[in-house]
């Protein structure tokens, strides 16, 4: 299967588990207003925000996908910023839209540290 369409198929997985955290979220929010116990209201409000979290990294994900497909549209899927060179494919498959090679990545981290 190509880069391209695998990026496609994750994100549209990420997109309905965005959709079905935040239909579990509005529905959490109609029972809310129905019950109003305390005790039920602190476990209520904690899911919530659970969920907007995740709803949060999800996100996050889903538009780093969007930039991988905008760069296999682009032709640039898989070449480093750095050298121009292409990346491994192993490090296609670890990671959503690796921007550096191997041997970039690793000269950056020696940089850093
Ligand atoms: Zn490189």
């Amino acid at each position: 299967m190509s880069h391209g369409a695998s990026l496609y198929i994750r994100k549209q997985e990420i997109e309905k588990m965005i959709r079905e955290k935040k239909d579990l979220l509005m529905e959490a929010g109609a029972e809310l207003s129905v019950f109003n116990s305390h005790a039920d209201m602190g476990l209520e409000l904690y899911e919530r925000e659970k969920n907007q979290e995740i709803i949060e990294l999800l996100e996050i994900e889903l538009s780093r996908v969007n930039e991988a497909l905008q760069k296999v549209a682009e032709g640039k899927y898989g070449v480093c910023d750095s050298c121009g060179g292409s990346i491994e494919e192993e490090r296609l498959q670890r990671q959503i839209n690796p921007s550096l090679c191997h041997k970039c990545q690793q000269a950056q981290n020696n940089i850093l540290h």
